[in-house]
């Protein structure tokens, strides 16, 4: 099923921040092939008809139930998408991957069970197993008659996760790895025959393991009574005094964080997709409620704070597809122009786009919690109500900014690599940051301003990476290798870096559609006119926390002058792209 390649050129990590990118240059919805989009709808139909009438049934965890779902999506080739032909699997492209994860997300707790077997459970195996390990784990996992789990946190190591105290010792006879330990909040561990875990050799080497159900002293724990994604198992592991097969060694020893790492920089991207499939649910389900609805002698719909609501929700979750998809065509085009051997070649697409792939994530949960929220207040107390889809879906959202790495772990992860990537020159931070110096000490400028639709968008856009370079430029000069502790500061820029990421996906995607008088061009306009004033905020706490006496005066000078922005009646733009979706009773930029 591998289908696509993608044309666009290949942009480096992180550079949106400092290199010009054209809108022909970025993958958007549109560059969407139809393999790729049947992909979508295979996916969508066998979730319809598979899945959603046993909801009930899995939110009670009916014993086997969601084992059953995941071998019938299995059965139909859906769990294979990560795995290479020669083992059985589909092989997706990043593009059809990404197709398919939005469409199976729309009950949360059979894709996070989906993305735990099939994602952060099978990458391990197959980007660092053994030609023997992937024989024998990868043709089952992809068909579905194994089903597997990723196991790191430990009750005392979540976010620290190399703090794990679980142990591996190899036996006397020296045929056995000895496990001792705990695992805590394994997904899919009430029911899968593959565990990924993680495990200090001699109590120092961090190390990853295939262990499989039925190990002796290999025990699973009762299912956690969580606050949502109920339908899903989590549970604790124990293993004591457990033998797991030399051979069942992943990687090497020592060498587990990288096994650890790189599966959950696949599985944040992965994250952000899904979340992406639940807003537009929500957004779908809220559209609909609200024409139905009758208060005041009129469809609730027609009010302006529904409208508000509804253009809102449709707005972000343009700004997060626009950056998904943008990030699955350079992730693509970085895959398909590398070498043969494509498992491998993702793995080093993944770490190049680490920082995107964090931005997906951060922003794909926040973007859920808010078509969510917003979605139950439509509802009013019918949202409250256990029977309407809101109630469900605004639990099971909570969690997406919790696993996969916290939501604040990822905005520190995002600056982190951006200073790892400029210090190693592999990003040209900071010649950027010393010419904007050399500009802002000159004065204003009397260049052409310029013109045609999205002329003050453009300019906005420029202005709003030069506003990081200010902040993260004062930052790093005053606090240099310490900058990592001060984390309300690296917070700051992180909101930045995202905002900058999502008004230029948003903009060029407008652009590259050429609708300058759409709806479409409404919300790139609106988000980017909200985003410029959400970053002259962050920039200034930055700032200010960093800065005193006329160094800061200066500074806070250069920031006005750089974010100024002229006004937007975003009210009126929030209005056309409710309508837009009131038209439809859905998303309506739908593969645009
Ligand atoms: C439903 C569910 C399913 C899960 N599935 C899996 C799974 O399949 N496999 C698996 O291995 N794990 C899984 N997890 C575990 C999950 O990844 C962890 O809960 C998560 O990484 C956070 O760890 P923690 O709960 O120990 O919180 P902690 O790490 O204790 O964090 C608590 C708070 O402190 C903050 N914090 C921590 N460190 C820092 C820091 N350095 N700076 C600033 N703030 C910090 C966090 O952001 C958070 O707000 C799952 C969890 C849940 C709830």
């Amino acid at each position: 099923m591998a289908t696509t390649t993608v044309s666009q050129s290949v942009n480096r990590g992180g550079a949106f921040l400092v290199a010009p990118i054209a809108p022909a240059e970025i993958f958007t919805p549109a560059d969407v092939t139809d393999d790729q989009r049947l992909i979508g709808q295979t996916a969508a139909e066998f979730v319809a008809k598979e899945i959603v009438p046993l909801i009930p049934d899995l939110e009670k965890h009916k014993e086997g139930l969601m084992a059953q779902a995941l071998k019938k999506a299995g059965e139909i080739g859906l769990l294979g998408a990560g795995i290479p032909e020669i083992y059985g699997g589909s092989e997706l492209d990043k593009i059809s991957a990404t197709v398919l994860t939005e469409k199976i997300s729309v009950y949360a707790s059979f894709a996070v069970a989906f993305g735990g077997t099939s994602g952060i459970g099978t990458i391990p195996i197959a980007s660092f197993g053994t030609e023997e390990q992937k024989r024998k784990y990868l043709p089952k996992i992809a068909s579905g008659e194994l089903l597997a789990a990723y196991c790191l946190s430990e009750p005392q190591a979540g976010s620290d996760s190399l703090a794990a105290r679980t142990r591996a010792v190899l036996s006397p006879d020296g045929k056995n790895w000895i496990l001792n330990g705990q695992k805590m909040w394994i997904t899919n561990g009430g029911f899968a025959d593959v565990y990924i875990v993680f495990a200090k050799v001699d109590g120092e080497k961090f190390s990853a393991f295939i262990v499989e159900r039925g190990t002796p002293g290999f025990t699973v724990g009762a299912e956690e009574n969580k606050m949502g994604i109920r339908g899903s198992s989590t549970v604790p592991l124990f293993f004591e005094n457990a033998p797991v097969p030399k051979e069942n060694l992943l990687h090497e020893i020592g060498r587990g964080h990288i096994v650890a790492f790189n599966t959950l920089n696949a599985g944040r991207y992965t994250l952000g997709v899904s979340c992406m499939g639940g807003s537009k649910k929500a957004l779908q389900e809220a559209s609909k409620y609200s024409r139905e609805r009758v208060a005041f002698g009129k469809s609730i719909s027609e009010f302006g704070l529904i409208k508000a609501k509804l253009g809102e929700m449709a707005i972000r979750i343009y700004a997060l597809e626009s950056m998904i998809y943008r990030t699955a065509g350079m992730m693509e085009a970085a895959i398909s122009t590398g070498g043969a051997d494509k498992v491998k070649q993702s793995m080093l697409v993944l770490e190049e786009y680490a920082i995107e792939s964090s931005i997906t994530k951060v922003a794909g949960s926040e973007t859920l919690d808010f078509c969510v929220d917003e979605g139950l207040q439509i509802f009013g107390g019918y949202g409250f109500h256990e029977d309407y889809p809101m109630a469900r879906a605004y639990r099971d959202s909570r969690i997406n900014r919790i696993f996969e790495g916290t939501n604040e772990i990822n905005r520190m992860l995002i600056i982190q690599m951006l200073m790892k990537r400029a210090m190693a020159g592999a990003l040209p931070l900071i010649p950027a940051a010393k010419k904007l110096a050399g500009e802002l000490l000159a004065g204003p400028s009397f260049e052409e301003p310029s013109t045609g639709a999205f002329a003050e968008e453009e300019r906005s856009l420029a202005q709003a990476k030069k506003v990081f370079l200010l902040a993260a430029g004062a930052a790093v000069e005053k606090f240099r290798d310490k900058l990592a502790d001060h984390q309300e500061i690296v917070a700051a820029l992180s909101n930045i870096v995202m905002d900058v990421y999502a008004i230029e996906s948003s903009l060029r995607r407008a652009q590259k559609s050429a609708a300058a008088n759409s709806p479409m061009a409404d919300a790139a306009r609106s988000f980017g006119y909200d985003a410029m004033d959400r970053i002259e905020k962050e920039a200034r706490t930055a700032l200010a926390a960093t800065s005193e006496g006329d160094a800061l005066v200066t500074q806070l000078a250069a920031l006005r002058r750089l974010a100024k922005h002229a006004p937007v009646d975003t009210i009126a733009l929030r209005t056309r792209v409710a309508e837009a979706v009131l038209a439809q009773d859905r998303y309506p930029f739908e593969g645009r």
